[in-house]
């Protein structure tokens, strides 16, 4: 059993089980970027935070976004610069103009909306086709990981867009994003909610439960892992995202072929394939501020440290509430 991301705790149940007949192939599902799910769902038996039991490496991990052809994810550019647009928006209503640094940016459409905007822009990106394709389109130089940008460098902007729920180790990159940022600066996260109305109707054929989504966040897990790392929350908003129709039937077929499929084709007949859609389905996007103060768990021990204290000396552990 793999341990619980956040707490580290070794028990844990199984929430949704792996579907049956579920071909084991994490690796050719994480390199197309599948929707499909080879694995249970588990809830820690102590802080009932809910993630993948998938074995893969950290190693194989990065390996694997580093090679991964992406070409079908920016032939929506147009409308994820729509997205993007909408929530760099947001993000200015926080800090009008600055630095700005994006991690696991992708194509640099985020960052690209920055610069044009007179921004301080820096990306980290694991993928090389992306990392070209940025600098080909927008002049961005992307990084290849946090541990290539400037040591000791900060922005007054840290965002994770659909970053956190990819990673082996959530805590580890929120400690990252808490030393990339500046005093008082923001770091702003969107992430398939746990909690949404989409996941609590649809439970196991929840489309954001697939082999890429390695954590599976609630509003209350992302705000106590965050606390416990110095950040304060300021608020949440539901997430609109913008695609095509044909874009979103195709991967509706990858769940569902024959409907997926048929689905698909009729777009094509009535000539809809490239309809913009704008949809909420079950993301959120979180703002959170730098709280000096409460970082490192120094003033206010972390809950995870206070769980493996407890669980070492064998006290039963604390009630999720507290
Ligand atoms: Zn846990």
């Amino acid at each position: 059993m793999k341990p619980c991301p956040l707490c580290e705790y070794k028990a844990s149940k199984i929430a949704y089980p792996a579907p049956k007949n579920a071909p084991v192939s994490p690796k050719s599902r994480l390199a197309n970027g599948s929707m499909l799910r080879s694995f249970d769902v588990v809830r820690c038996a102590q802080c009932h935070f809910h993630y993948l039991n998938n074995p893969v490496s950290e190693e194989t991990l990065t390996g694997l976004y580093k090679d991964q052809n992406n070409h079908f994810y920016l032939s929506q550019e147009k409308l994820r610069l729509r997205t993007f647009e909408r929530y760099f928006k947001k993000i200015r209503q926080y800090v009008p103009k600055g630095s700005i640094l994006d991690i696991g940016c992708a194509g640099g459409l985020l960052l690209s909306i920055a610069k044009s905007e007179g921004w301080e822009v820096y990306g980290t990106e694991p993928n090389d086709y992306f990392r070209s394709s940025a600098k080909e389109k927008f002049g961005l130089f992307l990084s290849p990981s946090l541990e290539d940008l400037q040591q000791g460098f900060q922005a007054n902007v840290v965002t994770l867009f659909d970053v956190l729920e990819h990673v082996i180790n959530p805590r580890r990159l929120i400690q990252a994003s808490f030393q990339r940022c500046k005093k008082k600066g923001f770091l702003f996260i969107n992430i398939p909610n746990f909690d949404s109305l989409s996941s609590r109707l649809f439970r196991h054929h929840w489309w954001c439960l697939c082999d890429s989504h390695l954590s599976y966040f609630g509003t209350a897990d992302l705000i106590r892992l965050l606390q416990e790392e110095g950040f304060v929350f300021i608020k949440k908003y539901p997430y609109m995202q913008s695609l095509e129709l044909g874009y979103l039937a195709q991967r509706l077929k990858e769940r569902m072929p024959v409907t997926g499929h048929f689905i698909m084709r009729s777009f094509e007949r009535f000539g809809l394939s490239k309809l913009p859609i704008h949809y909420v389905a079950g993301q959120t996007f979180f703002v959170f501020q730098k709280n000096e103060i409460l970082a490192g768990g120094n003033i206010f021990p972390s809950r995870a440290t206070a769980q493996l204290t407890r669980a070492k000396e064998n006290i039963p552990p604390l009630p999720f509430y507290l």
